[in-house]
């Protein structure tokens, strides 16, 4: 544990463990922190559990190590908040569930009650804080034997049941660890799929967003749609060849802006209209991102006429003004022709930048009066700054001055209705 954590780390969960023991309480790392540090890996989101009261410990600790402090009375949780990270600290609890999908009833308990509740043996193990066992691991559930074979294994037969959700957790570090299920396990996973069907929009979609922070989530996209979990989610969402070629290139874009995003337009770029409402409706699909799936398939009746050649800029502008900016880089990531990525990338790059040099008060000052007349002599110096017919703000100025000459062209907003 030296070895692993930062040295800071090391002396801030001590002191945490001292304070515990001043008010008889004691204190261990667990969950994921646990895991990787006996795998190598490193993770430096550190999980506590309290034997006792974690609110009353974090807010001692939040004083005595002047950190920042968020407290869930109701769960029994608190978060302590430091310059370079946080700690997460939690009252050790049972849990009981009701029925599939609803959230479960909780009282307080001992660690290993606390470990039980968890989702795999190998996110059951914990680490002593304590002085007078400081390090030791604690491992009721045979979680360490699992790691070493590779497996992943619920803690008992009813878990999938008690929250489907797992079952997305479970394929996650199956394929981030190349592990594989415990027969028993494997066997349960697929007679539950259908259970996912309790669990709300918003978990749901909370861990696809999980699974999308993975180094290769197109490996757990690929698996689950295997196993049959992606059409319990949705019936079109497939995997394929094709989403493995598209979130291979989001990745290698230089600036992944956005790539969480950016992998759900690619995941429903082949779905129908309907289908997309469907699964935002099943995702409960934030607005924003909503908006942007659409775009995702609005712009795709768009292409025939992106894919022209002798198309210019400002026509360019002009189809794809509109749209949401991440719609159109999934677009221009998951289009196959060339012509029709070199029309997006130049939108994206250069023409939703153009400005004219002129502004309203200037046009003004030239004669123009404000009002439609104005709107209309911008969008035509605009045009003619994305064509490229004007440069310089002296070539602007000429533009308006034959413009008041009575030359004015067609108004060019929205040229295709
Ligand atoms: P990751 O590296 O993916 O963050 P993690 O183990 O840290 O892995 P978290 O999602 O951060 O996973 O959750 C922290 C811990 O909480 C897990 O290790 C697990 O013990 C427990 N946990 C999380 N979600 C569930 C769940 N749905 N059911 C049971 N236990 C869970
Ligand atoms: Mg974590």
């Amino acid at each position: 544990m030296k070895q692993y954590l930062p040295r800071q780390l090391t002396e801030l969960v001590k002191a945490i463990s001292e304070q515990a023991a001043g008010q008889g309480q004691r204190v261990y790392l667990v969950g994921g922190i646990v895991r990787d540090m006996l795998l190598g890996y490193p993770n430096f989101d550190i999980d506590l559990v309290v034997e006792g009261n974690a609110v009353k410990l974090a807010q001692q600790v939040a004083v005595t190590s002047q950190a920042g402090l968020l407290v869930h009375r109701r769960f029994g949780t608190a978060k302590l908040r430091y310059d370079n990270f946080t700690l997460d600290l939690a009252t050790a609890r049972k849990e009981t569930y009701a029925r599939p999908g609803v959230l479960p009833t909780v009282t307080p308990g001992t660690l290993k009650d606390d470990l039980f509740r968890r989702d795999f043996s190998i996110n059951a193990m914990a680490i002593s804080l304590a002085s007078n066992d400081y390090g030791e691991l604690i491992d009721p559930y045979n979680g360490g034997s699992d790691l070493e074979r590779g497996v992943i294994r619920i803690m008992h037969p009813d878990s999938f049941n008690d929250d489907a959700t797992r079952i997305l957790r479970g394929v996650c570090y199956e394929q981030r660890f190349g592990f594989g299920f415990e027969a028993e396990t494997g066997r349960v996973l697929e007679r539950d799929i259908t259970i996912l069907d309790t669990i709300s929009g918003d978990r749901i979609r909370h861990e696809l967003e999980h699974i999308f922070e993975e180094e290769r989530p197109e490996l757990v996209i690929k698996r689950l749609g295997e196993l049959g979990v992606l059409h319990a989610i949705n019936p079109s969402l497939k995997s394929n060849g094709w989403i493995f070629e598209k979130f291979d290139k989001a990745r290698s874009l230089k600036k992944p802006t956005q790539l969480l995003s950016l992998y759900f337009c690619l995941l429903i770029y082949a779905f129908s209209e309907k289908d997309l409402e469907q699964f935002l409706t099943r995702l409960n699909m934030p607005a924003k991102l909503s908006r942007a799936m659409r775009d995702t398939l609005g712009i795709q009746d768009r292409l025939p006429l992106l894919e022209k050649l002798s198309l210019k800029p400002s026509e360019i502008y002009y189809l794809l003004q509109d749209y949401q900016l991440l719609a159109i880089r999934a677009n221009a990531i998951a289009s196959e022709s060339a012509t029709i990525r070199r029309h997006l990338q130049l939108f994206l790059a250069k023409l939703r930048y153009v400005r004219t040099s002129l502004d309203g008060e200037e046009l003004e000052r030239l004669g123009i009066s404000t009002g439609p007349e104005m709107g209309k002599v911008l969008r035509i110096l605009h045009k003619a700054k994305l064509d490229g017919e004007v440069k310089t703000r002296a070539d602007e100025e000429s533009l308006v001055l034959s413009l008041k000459a009575g030359d004015f062209p067609n108004d060019p907003e929205s040229p295709w209705g």
